[in-house]
């Protein structure tokens, strides 16, 4: 019988046989085999307020997540560690797997976790902190080749700012810029900008539940705030949209307070629609959820009890928005050309969106038709 290094080099040389390009691999694969890693699967619980009031907590792995790796290669217990390598965890799993670049034994090895993905997003500890949350695995001793340390869970103090950092890659996946890695077409530096959420246990004397625009340009969110995704991806479709327009938003007037279903102006509403429509969207449905778990519906038209007409409503703009994008709507089934449009034509108003920015897409966007229509469902005039 083969043992598993055996077998894996059966394997190997019979591939090497075939393909004789595949040799290269083998030898990558059997210098990876001598590292000494570390794996596992990162996860954090979460109070789920789209499942309900309830909020029933819920595991689920953080995918994308920073990790480092730290050793120590003498035996004396007092030598400091260094930090061998970073990485990410899985983009479906949560899985790591840290290993050191060099082969050799570690007396002690464990992996840090940090609350951010790559430089693309953080969550940091205070308006002012560069510094993400963070927090070691259990420590491994006289670790060579691999050694796995199961389910890491986030501890529970901490564990919201790993729930924003994972609920962040919903919003990154679509967000529709395929030939880079930034957020945006519109990059006002040469280098990705980073989204920064600032979590902390406490509401701090300032507030909180806002994108700090013109102060931070950081989000501020506090305490069970972030059990709502409809939260975190509402206030990341803002920071989003003020990097689609190169990091600016038209001055929402009328704008504090502001309800869904109630008049404000129209640059609120635009705005706020945006937001609420980026949410809904990324999460795949016709809602915002906030941290009670109570739910209100984008879905309106005409004979809605209780809402205001018009775009000036920020549920009207919304709700126009998400079925301009739907599978079988006007815009070619998702928001990807509007994201276009908006980082090419910033608009003031929804008004301003559809009636002038909507024909210099490239194709046209349609203002005529079954677009009409969806807007005028909403209450929405555009003459
Ligand atoms: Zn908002």
């Amino acid at each position: 019988m083969l043992t598993r290094r055996n077998r894996r080099a059966a394997a190997c040389l019979t591939a090497a046989l075939l393909i004789p390009l595949t040799l290269t691999a083998c030898t990558t694969e059997s210098h990876a085999r001598a590292r000494t890693c570390l794996t596992g699967t990162l996860a954090y619980d979460h109070r789920d307020a789209e499942a309900g009031p309830a909020k029933p907590l819920v595991t689920r792995p953080a995918r994308n997540a920073n990790w480092e790796l730290w050793g120590r290669t003498s035996g004396h217990s007092d030598a400091p560690g260094r930090k061998l390598a970073t990485g990410i965890t899985d983009s479906g799993s949560g899985r790591f797997r840290a290993c050191a670049k060099e082969p050799g034994t570690l007396r002690e090895a464990h992996v840090r976790f940090r609350s951010g993905s790559t430089d693309l997003w953080r969550v940091v500890r205070s308006r002012t902190s560069q510094q993400e949350y963070a927090f070691d695995s259990p420590s491994r001793r006289d670790v060579s080749a691999d050694q796995s340390l199961g389910t890491v869970k986030v501890p529970a103090a901490m564990s919201n700012a790993w729930h924003i950092t994972d609920t962040l890659n919903l919003l990154y996946w679509k967000r529709d810029n395929p030939t880079s890695a930034c957020w945006t077409r519109r990059q006002v530096t040469g280098r990705c900008d980073q989204l920064t959420f600032v979590w902390t246990r406490r509401e701090a004397a300032e507030g909180a539940g806002y994108f700090d625009l013109g102060g931070t340009n950081r989000v501020i969110a506090a305490g069970d705030m972030t059990d709502s995704e409809h939260f975190v991806l509402h206030e990341a479709g803002h920071w989003f949209q003020w990097q689609l327009y190169g990091r600016d938003l038209p001055d929402a007037t009328n704008c504090d307070p502001h309800y869904i279903e109630k008049r404000s102006s129209g640059t609120c509403a635009w705005t706020e629609g945006f937001a609420d429509a980026t949410a809904a969207y990324v999460l795949g449905d016709h809602r915002y959820v906030d941290e009670t778990g109570a739910e209100t519906s984008l879905e309106n038209d005409a004979t809605t009890p209780g809402w205001d007409p018009g775009d000036e409503v920020q549920g009207r703009v919304g709700g126009s928005l998400l079925d301009l994008w739907a599978k079988d709507g006007p815009d070619g089934g998702s928001w990807n050309r509007t994201l276009r449009l908006m980082a090419s034509e910033p608009s003031a108003d929804f008004r301003e969106y559809f009636t002038v920015d909507r024909p210099k897409a490239s194709p046209p966007l349609s203002t005529t038709g079954s677009a009409e229509a969806i807007v005028g469902r909403h209450t929405i005039s555009t003459r």
